[in-house]
């Protein structure tokens, strides 16, 4: 049944990449909707003990527009059972064992992986009708619940890989003044860092075959940071849709009045008015010399494709840059 109008724009690659604010920018459109982390949606808002705060303001519980999507959902699914959803759904999405039973997937379907499916698709389905959106956003990252959509004909999908330089990564994630509220901050080790960034970037680059060329774009953080109309644009040309005008000197030139994102950073309960989008290339000047190096040593190979320098010093165009955009489609 493909072509029946459900529309998802999925937006995968490894966290700190600036997705949140990629995702709030795309949701200034008309068109669009974002949902945000929606893989952590059931876990956030329909689970007894989680109650998160929407966007919106309020809590997930008290929020009349997920109310409505969760009461769509159990009609959508035949059941209110959202405790077995998410038994299923980390045994496709997060597990090691999960590729290997993706991909035996493809091939044969088991009740498991279709009920995993039906479950997801609801979701989307839901919030298409209570929220009026062509397109959905779903910025939950993880290349495995891509895959997995990717293999659902009822789902119209856009894939956008989102990279960021692993040596930002490696910084957002050791940043000394970073807090996370109720937690001590401990610091990532770098090298741990750097073997995530390579796996979630190579699962991303391998996920993206699975939907047609003209249906997928990478996108560098970077790139992004210094010109949010410009990446905003390419996005409205895969997707057909003109989004241009909708960043004006880092700021939304048109802000959505009530959002209902539930996964994401903090970002998400910045008022559209005053979201100021800004490039954080703060490593450039932070990072130690010996986490440059081991981040290079190990991953050079990788960053190189996307366009990364070894002594890279800022960004902009450089030939290696430009080569990486021309070739990123
Ligand atoms: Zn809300």
């Amino acid at each position: 049944m493909a072509g029946s109008g459900l529309k998802v724009i999925y937006v995968m690659g490894a966290g700190h990449i600036g997705s949140t604010v990629l995702d709030v920018a795309m949701s200034s459109h008309p068109r669009l909707e974002s949902l945000g982390e929606v893989s952590k949606f059931h876990g956030f808002g329909w689970h007894l003990h989680e109650n998160r705060h929407c966007a919106c303001g309020t809590t997930v519980h008290d929020c009349p527009f997920w109310t409505a999507v969760r009461h769509r959902w159990s009609e959508l699914t035949g059941s209110d059972d959202a405790a077995r959803y998410m038994t299923l759904q980390p045994r496709h999405e997060r597990t090691a064992a999960g590729w290997r039973r993706l991909v035996r997937n493809r091939f044969s379907r088991t009740p498991d992986f279709l009920e995993y499916q039906r479950g997801t698709e609801a979701i989307y389905r839901a919030v298409q009708e209570i929220g009026g959106s062509e397109y959905l956003v779903d910025s939950s990252l993880t290349p495995k619940r891509a895959y997995a959509q990717a293999m659902n004909p009822n789902i119209d999908l856009y894939l956008i890989h989102l990279v960021r330089d692993g040596r930002g990564v490696m910084w957002s994630l050791m940043k000394p003044n970073k807090k996370i509220p109720g937690r001590p901050y401990v610091p990532a080790p770098p090298k741990r860092t750097t073997k995530y960034w390579i796996s979630a970037n190579l699962q991303s680059a391998w996920v993206m075959r699975s939907v047609d060329e003209k249906k997928r774009l990478r996108i560098r953080y970077e790139d992004f940071a210094l010109d949010p109309s410009r990446t905003l644009e390419r996005i409205g040309t895969l997707i057909g849709e003109d989004m241009s005008g909708l960043v004006e000197n880092g700021r939304l030139t048109t802000p959505s009045s009530t959002r209902h994102t539930v996964g994401g950073n903090r970002v998400r309960f910045i008022k559209d008015e005053d979201l100021q989008i800004r490039a954080d290339f703060s490593w450039l000047d932070n990072l130690a010399d010996e986490h440059r190096r081991l981040f290079w040593r190990r991953a050079g190979w990788l960053a190189r494709r996307f366009g990364y320098l070894r002594d890279q010093r800022q960004y902009g165009s450089s030939p290696s840059e430009d080569r990486a955009l021309l070739g990123s489609r």
